[in-house]
Parts: C-alpha cells; sequence; structure tokens
C-alpha cells in the first residue's frame, strides 16, 4: 500500500464502534481504522496530530506488548500506525457519510489528524487457508463484561496467580477465597452485569427489547448453554453480533433499532454452506437444520485452539459452579447447574476469560484503590511515569500487571498494580472476537477424509480478538458511578416488577 498515493476509491465503508470508523480495501485484505470525535465539539476536541499520533501507537503498543502477551500470539494483530495524506481522509470522509448509520452520526471522522491504524481484514481468511468458491463467512461477537464475581477466584496459594496457568485448571472443589469482600449488593454475586445492563439500556432508550443473551452461557464451555446463548445473540443481536460473508455486512441489529432484522434473510445467505446432499431449502425444518449447524461451527471455533489446523487442548479452564451461572438467564435452572463444563485453555474463550478475571476485587475494591494513586500522585507527580498509571505500553506495563502483590500491604505498588490489572480486565470485558470461516476445498476435503473424522461439512477457520485498546486510568471513577447506577437500577426494576 503506497501511501503517498492513496486513494479514496479504493477504500470503501467497513464499520464502526463507539471510537474508530474503519474502512477497508476494495482488493487487499487490509482495513484503516480511524479515529473518531464528538461532532458539537470537533473544533475543540481536534487534537494535534502529534496527540492522535500518540494516542495510535498508545494503541498499537498496548496490544504488541500487553495484549498480545496475555490473550495469545495466535489471537491478537497489533496493526501499524500510519500517516495519510489529508486530502485522501477528507475525500473519504465524505465518501463513507452516507453509508454510515444514523444512530452513529453523533461523532465525526478525525480529518485532522491524517493518522490511521492499518490492519489486516479479519473477514477474510488468509490466502493459505485456500477454500472453494464460497466466500468466507464471519461472525463477530462482542463479548462484553461477565459476571463480576466470578473474579473472586483465586488460590489459597498466593504463588498461583491468574496468570501462573494452572490455577484456573483446579477442579471447583478446590479451595477459592470468597468472593470480593468489596462487594456491597448481594445481587451482584447473581446476576451479571451484562443482564443488568440490559434493564438500564431498554430504560434509557438505548433498546426497545432486552435481549436473552446471556455471556455466561457463551463462557460455560457447555455446548448446550453455549447454543443456547448463540440463538439469543441471533435473535436479538443490538451490538453484540454481526455477520459478514465475503467481508460485506449481511447481518446485524438495524439502523432503526424497533425493527427486527431479518432471520430469513440471513437463512437464505447460509443455507448454500450447511444444505445436505439432498437438501433443497424448503421452509421451516431446513432453516433450523442450518442454524443448528451454523451455531455448531461457531461453538467449534469457540472451543477449539484457534484455527482448525490443531485440535483443542484437552486441559480446562473451569469456575466454580456458583460463580458460572447467572440468575438472570432464561435457561432452565437444570441446564444452567449441569452446563458447567469449562473451557479447553488454549480456547479463544479460556483466554479471554482468564483476562478478565484479573479484576478480583469488583470496581468496588478498585476505587479506594485509585484513590489512593491519585492521592500519591497528588503529593508526587514526578512518580507518574515511573509507576506507569497511563502508559507507556511496554514491557514494564506488563511486568506491573503480572506481578502484583496478591494481599493489599498498604504500598503504592499494590494499589497501582491492582489499577493497571483492573484496566487490562476492562479491555477484555469489551472487545470483539472474530470467527471467520470458508469450507475446505474439494481436494482438502477428500485429504480429511482420509483421516476418521465426522462426516459434517468440513470448514477451515480461524478466530481472532480485536478492539483491544487500552481504557483510560481516569475513567475509573466514572466505571464506578456506573456500576452503582446500573445495580440500583436493576433492583430498582426486578423489585418493582414483582410487586
Ligand atoms: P467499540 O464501540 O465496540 O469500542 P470501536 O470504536 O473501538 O468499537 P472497533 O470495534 O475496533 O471500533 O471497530 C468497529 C467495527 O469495525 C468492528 O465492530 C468490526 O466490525 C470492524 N473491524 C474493526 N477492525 C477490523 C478488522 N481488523 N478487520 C475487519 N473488521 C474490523
Ligand atoms: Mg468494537
Ligand atoms: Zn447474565
Ligand atoms: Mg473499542
Amino acid at each position: 500500500m503506497a501511501l503517498d498515493k492513496m486513494d479514496e476509491n479504493d477504500w470503501k465503508y467497513h464499520g464502526e464502534g463507539n471510537k474508530s470508523l474503519v474502512v477497508s480495501h476494495v482488493q487487499h485484505s487490509r482495513v484503516l481504522r480511524l479515529l473518531k470525535y464528538p461532532s458539537e465539539d470537533a473544533e475543540n476536541t481536534q487534537r494535534t496530530t502529534e496527540q492522535a499520533f500518540q494516542h495510535i501507537l498508545n494503541i498499537v503498543e498496548y496490544n504488541r506488548n500487553v495484549m498480545k502477551p496475555l490473550l495469545g500470539e495466535k489471537y491478537v494483530h497489533s496493526g501499524e500506525v500510519v500517516k495519510l495524506p489529508l486530502d485522501f481522509v477528507r475525500q473519504l470522509s465524505l465518501k463513507v457519510q452516507q453509508e454510515r448509520p444514523e444512530l452513529r452520526c453523533d461523532k465525526v471522522m478525525d480529518t485532522f489528524s491524517g493518522c490511521g491504524l492499518c490492519l489486516p481484514n479479519l473477514t477474510h481468511l488468509s490466502p493459505c487457508h485456500f477454500g472453494d468458491h464460497r466466500p468466507p463467512l464471519c461472525v463477530e461477537i462482542k463479548v462484553v463484561t461477565l459476571l463480576i464475581l466470578i473474579c473472586g477466584i483465586m488460590l489459597r496459594n498466593p504463588r498461583c496467580n491468574v496468570l501462573g496457568g494452572l490455577t484456573l485448571l483446579t477442579p471447583p472443589k478446590c479451595g477459592f477465597l470468597p468472593f470480593s469482600r468489596h462487594v456491597t449488593k448481594e445481587c451482584k454475586r447473581k446476576v451479571c452485569r451484562f443482564c443488568m445492563h440490559q434493564h438500564f439500556k431498554l430504560a434509557n432508550g438505548k433498546w426497545n427489547r432486552l435481549s436473552r443473551y446471556c455471556p455466561l452461557d457463551l463462557f460455560s464451555g457447555s455446548k448446550q448453554r453455549m447454543f443456547v446463548a448463540i440463538k439469543h445473540l441471533l435473535e436479538e443481536p443490538q451490538n453484540n453480533l454481526k455477520i459478514f460473508k465475503g467481508g460485506e455486512l449481511i447481518y446485524s441489529c438495524k439502523d432503526d433499532a424497533k425493527q427486527q432484522p431479518d432471520l430469513n434473510e440471513l437463512v437464505q445467505h447460509l443455507w448454500p454452506y450447511f444444505h445436505h446432499s439432498n437438501g433443497l431449502y424448503n421452509g421451516h425444518q431446513s432453516s433450523k437444520a442450518v442454524f443448528n449447524e451454523f451455531i455448531q461451527v461457531i461453538c467449534g471455533a469457540l472451543l477449539g485452539s484457534g484455527d482448525s489446523s490443531r485440535s483443542g487442548e484437552p486441559r480446562k479452564v473451569q469456575l466454580a459452579e456458583s460463580r458460572s451461572v447467572c440468575e438472570a438467564s432464561p435457561l432452565h435452572r437444570e441446564l444452567l447447574r449441569s452446563g458447567n463444563h469449562g473451557l479447553p485453555k488454549d480456547s479463544v474463550l479460556a483466554k479471554i476469560l482468564q483476562v478478565q478475571m484479573l479484576d478480583n476485587l469488583d470496581i468496588e475494591g478498585v476505587y479506594p484503590l485509585y484513590k489512593r494513586v491519585e492521592q500519591y500522585l497528588e503529593e508526587f507527580p514526578k512518580e507518574r511515569n515511573r509507576l506507569q498509571v497511563d502508559g507507556p505500553y511496554d514491557e514494564g506495563f506488563l511486568e506491573k500487571v503480572k506481578t502484583c502483590p496478591s494481599e493489599d500491604d498498604g504500598s503504592i505498588e499494590y494499589a497501582v498494580g491492582k489499577v493497571l490489572q483492573y484496566r487490562v480486565a476492562m479491555t477484555a470485558k469489551d472487545c470483539s472476537i472474530m470467527i471467520t470461516f470458508a469450507p475446505c476445498g474439494e481436494d482438502e476435503k477428500l485429504q480429511a477424509n482420509l483421516e476418521i473424522q465426522p462426516p459434517k461439512p468440513r470448514f477451515t477457520y480461524s478466530v481472532s480478538i480485536l478492539d483491544l485498546d487500552p481504557k483510560p486510568y481516569d475513567s475509573i471513577p466514572h466505571q464506578y458511578k456506573l456500576d452503582s447506577k446500573i445495580v440500583n437500577y436493576y433492583l430498582r426494576s426486578t423489585t418493582s416488577a414483582q410487586d
């Protein structure tokens, strides 16, 4: 990609989140991720080129030096910062404007700095995964927050910390420490944050239907519970599920949140991938079979070891039962209780879960430590850099995250370590998983049949984790307030519903 000869016609709108807008190259398997600013104060908040460059560089370094080692080399793509011609960026911004969903237009794309992040297009499969004529399918799942209190899990043995690896293999019988003692509201021990947040979002008009998806079902490792979780995501994708075919978005929440996305349309896209030898597409029965197989492929990828060439590591990461069941999940109690099978240690879900569990004090335990850090920095402002509260994101940062003392010895190191662990866990609660798969080519299918394989259609797939930005140090007070708002709202709305 010659950066001096950029042409906006080579790029098209691909998608956006709250912080960035993404365009994809029409030929090469590349995307550009550009920053966004609130439109009402675009003038005031426009950063200098230097600041924007540093911001994106921070993202790259955080991905490379912190998230990659924690989540695994194969899942994380750190990307590179690029300086783009301003003319190109302005033309591009005009070009994509009409494609943008209305609900995202409260922010504008950064056209001032010319800085962007260049990444591989994860909705494509790399050429070494040769497929057949059917374009790859890609499912993006925004992970979101887990049960806050699963995070109480740490062994009494202080040498076994979460990152030590072995801790999580311990069967639930072993002596776990009690849930974070800092938690003040009992419901946080029973209902996951996502399910509570649903009530809050409904009340604020963000969505007008409750999602039945519960992340604890997805992370249970039980095929039955995972199946139902993904089915619920398909029924009500909100902003937690997107499906791409050949790099094009074919299924997501509608711009008009009142409208439900069309599952019939989706099944039309999917059935050429999942129909059986005799199968002509005919109505309800087949669409159910298509969805079943589709969901099974997704579950397989989520429990596998990152790509189809290796089989999953059999050792399991398992949560104590009481911490892996959310009372708000619509699943039948029996199924919930019996369905806690643990996750294969190498799987993308286990990797993300381990990092989420770095938040083992809960925001209620972290907030006082944040205040301790603030007070210390007020006295010794020069210490800010050494303590790396907001970067730089280098090996030293990762070291602080990994070696934080397990007990509060009153030190500033402990407070900083816990704050950094909390920030890293927040990233892992807000990331997305991309599962991209395509049917194997005919040759490969023949080869595969020589091995002992189930007689199912075989897919080649690849799994990645994206949207791994550092969460700002000074967002902790905001998180603290938000947490109590969500919990209080949940308590009020559920108790009044029972009256
Ligand atoms: P959020 O509001 O979730 O924090 P964000 O503003 O940080 O989002 P991203 O999630 O990184 O932005 O990107 C927005 C969307 O662009 C993603 O949901 C995904 O669909 C798409 N996208 C981002 N990176 C890639 C990539 N490397 N390949 C393909 N698609 C991508
Ligand atoms: Mg995102
Ligand atoms: Zn839940
Ligand atoms: Mg993000």
